[in-house]
């Protein structure tokens, strides 16, 4: 009471004053301090929200000696953040899923190393994944996944279809993921790809009303017998091109058929099953939907001469030729087990100049190709 009328009113004003501006001087201070803590990180690459709770958590020294690192970000940036797992985290490659940092903390809980969570995580969807992580730890993970183009969703099915086919595993991946573990015909995977990379098999329709976008007549003098025939022009424009060449060179190369509506190919089957029966239609005969030549990229050639193709030199050169004008010979004797059809000498297929020169270099075919290179969507 005594010491609050000792002191004057002006002077207390003063020492709030003081007392007040050391503080905001402070605040100000930590502001700064903080902001350019934070703006140290965002320059390494850090988000707002992960460089927030960097400095929260006082991981700053860690993070920066390790500098960019998009896995170290979205672990910050999660609510499943676990410090003990933050030197995985920094190690595991990061993939854009929105459970990461979940499914990293489960495939570590389930003893992967920080090397088999990274490719785990690059062979699948996030859905895949969590899927994946469900399950205790696997074998054969190595073997399987140095392989790109392995799904980590079709593991079951790789393990399942090397024991029973004794393929190694490359081929089991391959052929897996062009379901040939599964029933011809059964579930299709459903395409609408009017690209000539386009894949039809017996496990791959085309979607109904598919009909390609760019159809022209083929000249008449370039095909074999009185029809008229059509093909996809820009197909078309480089087996004429083949075709000519080829002529210079003694042969004389004709074309059968080529593009097949899918009524065509209803008549056709029904003809043929008419005829020859169950067995030969399921040989030789696609059923409609899933013909090649419904895409306008197939293309059944013949010699002007002869009537089988296989025995006649337009055959030899036409299979060593072909890969040049972007055609591959689809069907052939070796690869009967992958294509579902018998050998097929006469029918070739538009790809592109890049990958029929692949396919052949590489004695693949193509759906084996597709499944390596560009099979990426229903990774
Ligand atoms: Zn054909």
């Amino acid at each position: 009471m005594g010491l609050k009328k000792k002191l004057k009113p002006k002077k207390t004003l003063r020492i709030i004053g003081y007392v007040l501006g050391t503080i905001l001087i402070i605040i100000i201070g930590f502001i700064i301090f903080y902001f350019y803590e934070r703006y140290q990180l965002t320059e390494l690459g850090y988000t707002v929200k992960a460089s927030d709770e960097i400095l929260k958590k006082f991981k700053k020294s860690y993070v920066m000696e390790i500098g960019e690192n998009k896995t170290l970000n979205a672990a910050f940036e999660s609510s499943d953040y676990k410090e003990k797992y933050l030197d995985n985290y920094s190690k595991i490659k990061y993939q854009p899923h929105k459970h990461l940092i979940k499914n990293i903390n489960t495939l570590i809980k389930r003893k992967y190393n920080n090397n088999e969570i990274s490719m785990i995580l690059s062979h699948g969807t996030d859905e895949d994944v969590t899927e994946f992580a469900k399950r205790k730890q696997v074998a054969y993970l190595e073997e399987f996944f140095t392989f790109d183009y392995a799904k980590i969703k079709n593991y079951d099915r790789y393990l399942a279809y090397m024991n029973e086919t004794g393929e190694d595993e490359e081929n089991t991946i391959i052929q897996v993921n062009i379901d040939l573990d599964k029933e011809p015909y059964k579930d299709p995977v459903i395409t609408d790809d009017y690209s000539c990379k386009v894949l039809v098999t017996k496990h791959r329709k085309l979607k109904d009303g598919y009909k390609p976008k760019d159809l022209i007549t083929i000249p008449q003098e370039y095909v074999k017998g009185e029809e008229k025939v059509k093909g996809e022009r820009v197909a078309w424009q480089n087996l004429k091109r083949m075709i000519d060449d080829a002529k210079k060179e003694g042969m004389e190369i004709l074309v059968n058929s080529a593009y097949r509506s899918y009524e065509d190919q209803v008549e056709i089957y029904n003809e043929y099953k008419g005829l020859y029966g169950d067995e030969y239609v399921a040989k030789y005969v696609s059923t409609p939907g899933f013909s090649e030549h419904q895409t306008g990229y197939g293309f059944d050639l013949a010699s002007a001469k002869a009537n089988v193709f296989s025995t006649t030199k337009e055959y030899e050169w036409t299979i060593q030729n072909s890969s040049k004008y972007g055609f591959v010979h689809r069907y052939p004797t070796s690869s009967e087990e992958i294509t579902g059809f018998s050998n097929e000498s006469w029918h070739f297929r538009y790809v592109g100049k890049k990958i029929a020169t692949y396919v052949y270099e590489n004695k693949l075919v193509y759906d084996e190709y597709f499944a390596m290179f560009l099979d990426k969507e229903s990774n």
